[in-house]
């Protein structure tokens, strides 16, 4: 491999593409920045990637209970995981781990301002006074190795692999309860963490398929495995599709340094209770006679590593009390789900103990950059967060959130040419961070920063029809979701409500909304937000059961599908926009050219199932309201 590394320059570099980092990387692109982002694997998605193949959860399911009533508590993620699933769901009936890994690609190939370097390990970093100057990459592939050099460095690698070649503070293990006084914590702090897992999939034949395990594998009795999921036949119905994400071990060692011989041992985990499956005493009642492998992980699906120490350090407290930051750049609401680190070697302890987070809870910009690197930014398992918060910060939605924050908090400390450090000490930078995640439908607790110059709230609001508590004038409401349920946003920092417009379906299609303004604005953007269900799960899992709680497989019913946008200035309508079989959420039209205009409205023609129309959010940007 040649010694001197090709220099490369962009302003914000990313490592690791996984579910932070790929919305991390986007967000930052798409908010003007020129990224790299660094993936060592062949294909994006960390642990959602077809080479590990867990599903994607977050604030909306909390493990065994749910946070998503119907017009109430619409409490999944918006923004660029909204994006990447609607897609996932379309695209992607069949449940493919590698369409999804195509998906991934695919966003980043096709975003212009994204150089996607796959194959390709972050291994160093240079620094001085503190600061990163540039981050050592390895391809191996191509015997390449890059000094790339960039403003801001976003360590999403899960492990923390530039955030600890920089020299940042991290932290690893379990803390005692007396550390940051929470309750779930430890009586004395221990160096152990949540264990690794890795997964399996298997198939149904018209035939008995025999299953020989090597000699390797590991025999688990009956007994042993009572507390375990699916592995006592009767218990539930039984399923074999998809594996089992309590076949947890090595959290009583080093997951980084050990990850080879956890890698090994999870494999004789792994096969050892498909054996008992196949071929143990109660194989009779696990109907898997006809049931075959047909994938099984290599690569460990890794919970925890390192934690950084950043500016701020989120803990239990905050997570069940949802202590309100102005630095929110995210949110969560996942249960404080912790395992024991000796997995199932601990057989007589729960896989999971999982303790409900009451309401959704912010997650400040602080808690993502580094105490003592200033442009260091992390998103994903290592931001700064005691080993109890992470357990529930950890779930991969939620990571895209931060990853999303993080990648626009970057881009905007870049423009603004500060230094990630001085982002939360500048009411200014935070207020364009904040507006800048809300226009791209993040949902951020409490947060209305309506845009400077958005021309909606200065027009006259009709509707052909509207429907009771569903008026047009909601499409600019202070949220673009209901979220005042139980389990919802905290009671004092949420309106109750619909918050959408929703015509009659009297009136049936086309459903109108129109906007009229007193004199000529020049536009030059119209950003629409659609309702797309977010109450129920949405997320590509191999698991049917799971997936029966969805609509998965196509379009979510309640999106609008075919609609257009006229304008006028005078007395004609002129056609600016005409849309079919869309599915997103967010459709962002910008325009070619400014418009000098009068009236705007959008006709929906017709939805992906059900019978009127609705719309969320209408923002219209103008020159006069800048
Ligand atoms: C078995 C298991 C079950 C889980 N269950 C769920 C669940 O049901 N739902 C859920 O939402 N979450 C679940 N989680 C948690 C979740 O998967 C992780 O917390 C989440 O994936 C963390 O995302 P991340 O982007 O921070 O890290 P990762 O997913 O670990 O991604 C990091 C990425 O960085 C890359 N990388 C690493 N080092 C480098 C480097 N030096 N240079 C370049 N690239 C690098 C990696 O290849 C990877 O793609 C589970 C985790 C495991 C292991």
């Amino acid at each position: 491999m040649p010694t001197e590394p090709q220099t490369l320059r962009c302003d914000v570099l990313v490592a690791g593409g996984g579910p932070a980092g790929v919305p991390c990387a986007l967000a930052a692109a798409r908010n003007g920045a020129r990224v790299i982002l660094c993936q060592d694997r062949p294909v994006l998605g960390g642990n959602a990637s077809s080479e590990v193949r867990m599903h994607i959860v977050g604030a909306n399911g909390t493990g065994k209970f749910d946070r998503g009533e119907e017009l109430v508590t619409e409490a999944r993620e918006g923004g660029i995981i909204e994006e990447i699933r609607l897609e996932n769901t379309v695209k992607n009936p069949q449940r493919s781990a590698s369409v999804f890994d195509l998906i991934l690609y695919d966003l980043c190939r096709s975003e212009p301002n994204l150089d996607l370097m796959l194959n390709t390990s972050v291994v160093r970093a240079e620094t001085e006074d503190s600061k990163i100057t540039a981050a050592i990459a390895v391809r191996q592939s191509t015997e390449d190795r890059f000094r790339i050099e960039a403003a801001s460095f976003v360590d999403c690698t899960g492990d923390g692999r530039l955030g600890a070649e920089a020299g940042a503070a991290f932290m690893e293990g379990r803390e005692a309860v007396g550390t940051f006084g929470e309750k779930l914590a430890q009586p004395e702090a221990d160096n152990q963490r949540l264990g690794s897992t890795i997964l399996l999939q298997a198939r149904k034949h018209d035939r008995e398929m025999p299953f020989e395990a090597p000699s390797w594998a590991r025999e688990f009795s009956r007994e042993e495995l009572r507390l375990r999921l699916y592995a006592t036949p009767g218990e539930e119905e039984p399923t074999h599709e998809y594996g089992y994400w309590w076949a947890e071990w090595g959290g009583t060692l080093d997951t980084i340094k050990d990850n080879e011989i956890i890698r090994d041992e999870l494999l004789a985990v792994t096969l050892g209770i498909w054996n008992h499956i196949k071929n143990g005493p109660a194989a009779d009642d696990f109907q898997a006679q006809n049931w075959a492998l047909d994938w099984i992980g290599f690569l460990p699906g890794k919970r925890e590593s390192r934690r950084f120490i950043g500016q701020h350090i989120l803990t239990e407290q905050d997570v069940l009390t949802s202590q309100p930051f102005p630095d929110a750049i995210a949110y969560g609401g996942w249960s404080l789900d912790l395992h024991p680190p000796e997995g199932i070697d601990a057989p007589d302890i729960e896989p999971c103990v999982q303790t409900p987070v009451p309401k959704l809870y912010d997650i400040p910009l602080r808690c993502c950059i580094a105490r003592d690197v200033s442009n260091l930014l992390f998103a994903g398992r290592n931001i700064s967060a005691s080993h109890v918060a992470f357990s529930t910060t950890r779930v991969m939605a939620t990571c895209a959130t931060v990853g999303q924050g993080v990648g626009t908090a970057a881009a905007i400390a870049a423009k603004r040419e500060i230094l990630p450090a001085e982002l939360p000490e500048s009411a200014s930078a935070l207020a364009d961070i904040q507006r800048s995640l809300l226009r791209d439908d993040a949902y951020l607790i409490g947060r209305n920063v309506m845009a400077e110059n958005d021309a909606v709230p200065h027009a006259e609001i009709t509707a052909s029809s509207e429907q009771e508590n569903g008026s047009a004038v909601l499409v600019c409401s202070s949220q673009s979701r209901s979220i005042h349920g139980q389990s919802g946003a905290p009671g004092d920092r949420c309106e109750a409500g619909l918050h959408r417009w929703i015509s009659d379906p009297e009136e049936g299609f086309p459903a109108s909304i129109s906007l009229q303004w007193p004199n000529n604005i020049t536009i030059t953007e119209i950003n629409l937000v659609f309702d797309t269900g977010m109450h129920r799960h949405l997320t590509l899992s191999h698991h049917d059961g799971y997936t029966s709680k969805m609509i998965w497989g196509q379009p979510q019913p309640e999106t609008v599908s075919d609609y257009s946008i006229e304008v006028r200035e005078k007395e004609e309508w002129e056609t600016l926009v005409e849309v079919t079989d869309n599915y997103q959420r967010q459709r962002r039209h910008h325009l070619s050219a400014p418009k000098a205009v009068r009236g705007l409205r959008i006709i929906v023609r017709a939805t992906n199932g059900i019978d009127h129309a609705r719309i969320m959010s209408l923002q219209v940007n103008a020159l006069e309201f800048g």
